[in-house]
């Protein structure tokens, strides 16, 4: 290959003798020597055409795969197929970015929920409305054929058949069992049933039928008796939405916020992050309080047929303190524990619906535009889910209820449909006087991960925030009158799931089982309860966040001379444009001295952060280019006449290359004495700003 190479740079050099005899003196022979080399290479090209094209598309490939990769910083020597290898590096990561940001705090971004960047990707979604009408529905373990078919219709004859779990990909219909007219069916074997019905309806001479599901609660739950001293421990409810983060939510769910803040007054934690990629790592840390990581390997790729049953659920320590359980998660085929892993052999809690949804979406079409795909009957899903969870905290006995909604947020941002009913379900619950002895967490699991919202820099940092608000239970509040101070106190410092499981452990009076796990060099554990202090310098790594999770941000010097002028001019433009009303009085202010110019920035592994580097997402990749839509900006300057001292925050909108300032955000540092005397009484409001032009500075005498 090399000789092969050689011959053709000798060709080449050939050919550049005789083109470069060409010029000047030797133009007489240049036409035979022009024919010569034409030969020559035709010749050439004929005998090795094969190994030119292969060589000109291996030289292509290569270039393009150089370009590709070029963004893309290389991961140290990793192979991410041995999970051991996965564990010891984002351990050491993490530890290696704790040295770096320990007792440093988060600065929690100030995010506009209405801002442009994201506003541009919501759409108006028109109410979800479900056509037909159920035939039977059931309450609690009773279910029968609803008034308005007994009214329309006789001879009424419906067969039902128990949708029985087996395991989460196993399950089958019992028996048919006939009920006529309006006698029950009672709910024995299982909590969900199939029905077919029959009928006359009466101004009709065709029978008709009816096709459908309906759920319930089965009587024959069998249920430990709690422990001594612990027959009244609260109970417990935990309701979820899919992709939500909290601006999401705020600008999406405004009359569920409202009501969440004003009146359940629950606290909503503003400093809330996720710990790791998609709806697994927020749910295995909130549910067992580890991270996947951190518990045995059952990924359908392990092939070791592992199940779920293992893990420390908080599940099976609940059942076992005789509560019923339970856990309702709609979309099964992608079920937060069976898409990626194998599910559970057997159901997790008490109530599961995972085997009735099977049975349910095999009857309707679960893809495409029809919005039928969000109905189950005549009723839309999450609705169900929120009829679901309403009749299950009916129940007796101590109760704790995990419910999580997808359908509707997975793949659409459409939560807003569901703002009414969520508004009705919590309403229903305080009136029911739940909140007397019910902890609510309502949350999201992350905020929208759609590659388009993800390449904004909010997007970004509201994927890593999403909702979480606590609900603390009154009788908890009585016992231990401090602690819903301490949770508002927690609510603007960084946060994460593991502290959501070790709160609800503490509520629970359980905190002999909270996860005492601290990061290598670490002065606290990565969780802890929101009902005690948590360290306001508290960092991402020490709470178990690696960088590219956090959306702490931290402020920079700024050492681009460029921007530092940009920045004063615009803040002294400013200061100038507030007193111009008055500039027969107050003297326009001169720049004396910038002391310093600091801008906020994301931290950089957030910024470049791309998408999952391998299918569970455990690792990034990165060497994404976030775009910047605008960036803060602090200053403090002094400016004369006199010696005015100003702190200001600046917003810089790139696109626009301008600022926005609002008084609100400049503080004048040192006193103004009588500086602007001659407006104070009529503009008190520029006192800040003014220097009178009349103005005569007192001599000191020394
Ligand atoms: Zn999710």
């Amino acid at each position: 290959m090399l000789l092969h190479w050689l011959k053709i740079a000798g060709l080449k050099l050939v050919w550049v003798r005789l083109f470069s005899d060409c010029t000047g003196r030797h133009q007489g022979n240049c036409c035979l020597q022009r024919l010569l080399m034409s030969v020559m290479v035709k010749r050439w090209y004929r005998s090795r055409r094969n190994q030119f094209i292969i060589f000109t598309i291996s030289i292509i490939c290569i270039v393009y795969y150089i370009c590709l990769n070029d963004n893309l910083q290389r991961e140290p020597d990793l192979d991410i197929t041995r999970r051991n290898s996965v564990i010891e590096y984002i351990e050491h990561r993490i530890e290696e970015a704790l040295k770096e940001d320990k007792g440093s705090g988060c600065e929690i971004p100030q995010l506009d929920p209405f801002a442009k960047e994201v506003v541009q990707f919501d759409n108006v979604y028109s109410p979800i409305t479900c056509k037909g009408k159920d035939w039977v529905k059931c309450y609690l373990s009773e279910c029968r054929v609803v008034d308005e078919i007994l009214r329309t219709t006789t001879d009424i004859e419906c067969t039902y058949q128990d949708i029985i779990h087996v395991s989460d990909n196993k399950y089958y219909l019992g028996e048919h069992r006939t009920v006529k007219g309006n006698k029950p069916y009672i709910l024995d074997a299982s909590d969900h049933v199939k029905v077919t019905c029959r009928g006359s309806q009466q101004k009709s001479l065709f029978s008709s039928t009816w096709v459908g599901f309906a759920l319930g609660f089965r009587k024959s739950v069998p249920r430990l008796q709690p422990p001594p001293g612990r027959e009244d421990t609260l109970n417990v409810l935990i309701f979820g939405f899919d992709s939500t983060s909290k601006n999401g939510f705020i600008r999406k769910m405004p009359k569920s916020y409202k009501h969440l803040k004003d009146h359940v007054k629950a606290t909503i934690l503003n400093g809330y992050n996720i710990v790791g990629d998609g709806t697994p790592a927020a749910l295995f840390p909130i549910l067992t309080g580890k991270t996947e990581l951190e518990l045995p390997d059952v990924r359908k790729t392990a092939k070791n047929n592992g199940t779920l049953d293992v893990m420390p659920f908080i599940f099976y320590k609940l059942t076992n303190d005789g509560y019923r359980t339970a856990y309702f998660e709609d979309m099964p085929w992608i079920g937060t524990f069976q898409y990626r892993f194998n599910g559970f052999l057997r159901q997790p809690a008490d109530h599961y619906l995972r085997s009735f949804y099977l049975e349910e979406n095999k009857s309707r079409k679960k893809f495409g535009k029809s919005r039928s795909k969000y109905c189950i009957g005549d009723t839309p899903q999450f609705q169900l889910m929120m009829n679901i969870t309403d009749q299950f905290l009916r129940l007796d006995g101590k109760r704790f209820a995990f419910t999580f909604i997808a359908d509707i947020t997975h793949d659409d941002s459409m939560i807003s449909v569901a703002d009414d009913a969520m508004v009705e379900l919590l309403q229903t619950l305080e009136q029911r006087n739940v909140f007397e002895d019910t902890l609510l967490i309502f949350m999201g699991d992350h905020g929208p991960r759609f590659a388009k919202v993800r390449d904004t820099l909010q997007g970004k940092l509201e994927e890593r925030l999403p909702l979480m608000s606590i609900r603390l239970p009154e009788k908890l509040k009585r016992m231990r009158p401090n602690v819903q101070a301490q949770l508002e106190a927690n609510a603007e410092i960084l946060t994460t799931p593991h502290d959501i499981h070790a709160t609800i452990l503490d509520v629970l009076d359980w905190s002999q089982y909270m996860n005492p796990f601290k990061i290598k060099g670490a002065d606290f554990p990565r969780a802890m309860t929101l009902l005690e202090p948590i360290p306001k310098n508290r960092s991402c790594s020490e709470a178990g966040i690696e960088p590219h999770w956090c959306a702490c941000v931290n402020w920079k010097n700024v050492t681009d001379t460029e921007m530092i002028h940009k920045t004063v001019d615009a803040f002294i433009t400013y200061l100038n444009e507030l007193t111009s009303s008055q500039r027969s009085k107050c003297w326009p202010r001169t720049l004396t001295e910038v002391q310093w110019v600091m801008s906020q920035r994301p931290n950089s592994k957030m910024l470049s952060f791309v998408s999952n580097k391998d299918s569970d997402g455990y690792l990034g990749k990165f060497g994404a280019h976030t775009k910047i839509a605008k960036e803060n900006y602090q200053l403090k300057v002094a400016v004369g006449p006199g010696r005015g001292i100003y702190e200001a925050s600046m917003t810089y909108l790139k696109k626009e290359d301008r600022f926005v300032i609002n008084t609100r955000d400049i503080s004048r540092t040192n006193a103004y004495g009588n500086e602007p005397s001659c407006i104070s009484a009529t503009h008190p409001h520029l006192n800040p700003y003014c220097y009178c032009s009349d103005y005569v500075p007192q001599t000191v005498r020394v």
